[in-house]
This record gives C-alpha cells, sequence and structure tokens, in this order.
C-alpha cells in the first residue's frame, strides 16, 4: 500500500449534484492510472451519491463528531458516514483547529470515534508561518502528532498523515522541496518511534498546500512524500487528474 502514491481531493465546502459530472470523471481516469490511490472528500450532501458512482476511487469526509449519536444538531457521526459510503475521514485538518477551534483533545476524541466506526483516518498537521518563521515548525508539528497519533496495532492499514503548512493552504505558495523534506523526515522518525519501523512504513505522510499539476511531480518525487492532499486544484477533474497523472 505504501508504495502507491495516495492522492486525496479535499472539496471543502465546494459542491452540488453538478460536481458529480467531475467524480465520474476522476473515477474513470483512475482506472486507467491503477499507480495511485485516488480518492476524494466531498461534502456531506454529496458522500452517498459519489460512493454509488464510484467504482474505482476512495470516498471520504471531511470531519466527524467524537459521539456516535444524540442530540447534537447540525452533526454527522462517523457511523453514519460510514454508512454513507464513506471509508476515511479527514481530522484535524488546520481550517477546522482554526476556524473552530478545535483541541487536540477533541481531535483525539474523534480519531477514536472514527476508528471505532471502521474509518481510515487522514490526521492532518502543519505550522502557521509565524512557527516556520520562528524556526519552531518541526517542534510544533511534532507536537500536535504526538498528541494525537492514535496508539493502535493496525496503524498500517487505517493511518495516514497530512503534513499541510497552514501559510501553503490556498494561497498558491508552496513549501519549498528542502522544507517539504526535512519536515517528512521528523514525522517518519517520530512514526518510527510510535509504531516500529515495520508499520511506520506502511504509513502514508501527504504533503498538502497548493499542490497543483505543475508542481506536483516535484513535490511527489521528494523523500518521504507518499501523496498529496490537494484542495483547490480537486475541484476540477482536469487539474486533480494532472496531480493523479503525475503520480503515476
Ligand atoms: C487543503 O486545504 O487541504 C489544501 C491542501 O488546500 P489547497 O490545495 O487549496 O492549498
Amino acid at each position: 500500500m505504501a508504495d502507491r502514491p495516495y492522492i486525496v481531493g479535499n472539496w471543502k465546502m465546494n459542491g452540488t449534484r453538478a460536481m458529480l459530472s467531475e467524480a465520474r470523471a476522476i473515477d474513470r481516469a483512475a482506472q486507467r492510472y491503477m499507480k495511485a490511490e485516488v480518492a476524494v472528500a466531498p461534502p456531506y450532501t454529496l458522500i452517498h451519491a459519489v460512493h454509488r458512482e464510484a467504482e474505482q476511487i476512495g470516498v471520504g469526509a471531511q470531519d466527524c463528531h467524537p459521539g456516535a449519536e444524540g442530540a447534537h444538531t447540525g452533526d454527522i457521526s462517523a457511523t453514519m458516514l460510514a454508512d454513507a459510503g464513506a471509508k476515511f475521514v479527514i481530522l484535524g485538518h488546520s481550517e477546522r483547529r482554526g476556524a473552530h477551534g478545535e483541541s487536540n483533545d477533541l481531535i483525539n476524541a474523534k480519531i477514536e470515534s472514527a476508528l471505532d466506526a471502521g474509518l481510515r483516518i487522514i490526521l492532518c498537521c502543519g505550522e502557521s508561518l509565524e512557527l516556520r518563521d520562528s524556526g519552531k515548525a518541526e517542534e510544533f508539528v511534532l507536537g500536535q502528532l504526538r498528541a494525537s497519533l492514535p496508539k493502535i496495532e493496525d496503524a498500517a492499514e487505517r493511518v495516514t498523515v497530512a503534513y499541510e503548512p497552514i501559510w501553503a493552504i490556498g494561497t498558491g505558495r508552496t513549501a519549498t522541496l528542502e522544507d517539504i523534506a526535512s519536515m517528512h523526515a521528523a514525522i517518519r522518525k517520530l512514526l518510527d518511534e510510535t509504531y516500529g519501523p515495520e508499520q511506520s512504513a506502511e504509513v502514508r505522510i501527504l504533503y498538502g498546500g497548493s499542490v497543483n499539476p505543475d508542481n506536483a511531480r516535484d513535490i511527489l518525487s521528494t523523500p518521504e512524500v507518499g501523496g498529496a492532499l490537494v484542495g483547490g486544484a480537486s475541484l476540477s477533474a482536469e487539474s486533480f487528474l494532472g496531480i493523479v497523472v503525475a503520480a503515476s
């Protein structure tokens, strides 16, 4: 599994049923580019529809509530996501940590709930520009991961990490290949310590932050980059597939 680059589109709060044609196009192309594992995380309203259309691509969600059910108006549980066809959930995205004030404790409760529901998780981490400029990026990112990496036996099958420097998300600015390589190497070392080298080797570390068809090949060939979490460029099949082709 770890040898196959994992290319995940995070549609964020974008997409109505009109986007299903993009999902179909992505799915058809993914059948031709089997070297990469391709997935999308549409908004909740489209998960079931994309799941029904998709033969090849994986479908996931962008968040979940930590509880299994109950009086939580407007929330969605991991069990509901699995029932709708989701196979994974993105947790700890900086837009949720920031705009929704999500703490590591809350993220950990969501992780537990997602794993209980049989979902795989994509755990996001990443530093602000201030932290990068003050030389504390690595300490901060490893701290986020130390706080949240689940202590489970089957991390190889269930856990993916996404390193997404906040200042590179949606800005058109990407980290340098050297910065990506050095952060991914530090994350790999932590994964080795947490899961042991054998399990760790199967846990992919995705890079996210303004990945597009032009920069994807270089980013994806950087050591320890096991794929990409793609926001803006995943909203059209054409640009997303440019990244899938670069990974193939
Ligand atoms: C993201 O938000 O996960 C992301 C990587 O966004 P973008 O590709 O638009 O920077």
